[in-house]
């Protein structure tokens, strides 16, 4: 039996692991014990406490943790390269730092062992389906062990290069996609300043070349409504902007993805505990004194 460890069934981890143990033998580990072994009890996974022993057969491990820090205190500190048997893939679907991927490739080669970065894109409502779109990289061999596995989860599957490539794309893809959230909300700001309704502004621009998957799911769905429940943090946009901007580092003139980091590390503090990414939004509105909700909701106030 050919079987995988999954790793972290937080937010996007559990729709993920459920899928997959309905399509390959499937193990499910977290530090927090009841997010296993819930998903158990309705998934065909099975839940282990520990990573102490690897049962027989695993030879695929997939990740989906918060960050490099806790993919390599995991792999390193921890032991779990050293547990794991020769010829094992590790595939790290989280998005994590290149660099960080780069020398973890590095470290699992002198273990025998292969190891493929595969961030995804799409959110929970993605992960739910199977239809993330999933970044990949890493060497020929070790993608071709992965793809069944990637397969499962989702639709779009693009190998851009090797170890690292997958993370700087997606952290490059989650820098653009919160400049246009932040983009979004800022015209919306002014153009409610004028007098258009936030909820028909976000229609008419997407009929027209501003729209952006900000203004066609973001807006509607969690920003418009108030309700900013999309599941992924502010903070791990955050993370991901931070990471891109080092890899622009290199180039020297990124003004426009600095600015939209700067207005959304600048306004991190203000929104409290835990705030959604989506809550962007928000920062426009305790800066303006304008809300952006859509007419429905907030009646005279938001126009
Ligand atoms: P999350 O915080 O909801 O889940 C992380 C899970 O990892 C938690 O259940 C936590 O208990 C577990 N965990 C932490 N350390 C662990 C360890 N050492 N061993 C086992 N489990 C451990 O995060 P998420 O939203 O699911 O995101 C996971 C990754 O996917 C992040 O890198 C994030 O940037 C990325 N991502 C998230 C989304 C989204 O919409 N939420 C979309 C695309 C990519």
């Amino acid at each position: 039996m050919n079987a995988t460890i999954f790793i972290g069934l937080g937010h996007m981890g559990a729709p993920m692991a459920r899928l997959h143990s309905a399509a390959h033998p499937t193990f499910v580990f977290d530090v927090v014990p009841a997010a296993s072994g819930g998903l158990a009890a309705d998934s065909e996974a099975t839940a282990i406490a520990s990573l102490e022993a690897i049962p027989a057969g695993v030879d695929t491990v997939i990740l989906m943790l918060p960050t490099s820090r806790h993919v390599e205190q995991l792999l390193v500190d921890d032991g779990l390269f050293e547990r794991l048997p020769k010829g094992a893939v590790v595939i790290d679907m989280g998005s994590s730092e290149p660099q960080s991927t780069q020398q973890l490739a590095k470290t699992a080669g002198e273990h025998g062992l292969g190891y493929v970065d595969a961030p995804v894109s799409g959110g929970v409502a993605k992960a739910e389906t199977g239809e993330l779109a999933i970044i990949v990289g890493g060497a020929a061999d070790h993608v071709a062990h992965a793809m069944p596995h990637l397969e499962v989860l989702g639709g779009d599957i693009s190998h851009v290069g090797d170890a690292g490539a997958g993370h700087a794309v997606k952290a490059l893809n989650n820098l653009l996609s919160a400049t246009n959230i932040a983009a979004a909300s800022e015209a919306a700001t002014i153009g409610a300043k004028f007098g258009v309704a936030p909820d028909v502004f976000i229609d008419v621009i997407n009929t027209a070349t501003g729209m952006s998957q900000a203004s066609q799911v973001k807006f509607p769905k969690h920003i418009l409504p108030g309700t900013f429940a999309s599941g992924f943090a502010y903070d791990l946009m955050l993370k991901d902007m931070k990471i891109a901007m080092g890899l622009a580092e290199q180039v020297g003139f990124s003004p426009v993805t600095t600015a939209a980091f700067e207005t959304l590390r600048e306004g991190r503090e203000a929104l409290g505990e835990r705030p959604d990414h989506t809550e962007v939004a928000r920062v426009y509105e305790q800066r303006t004194g304008i809300e952006l909700r859509a007419s429905e909701y907030g009646g005279e106030e938001a126009r």
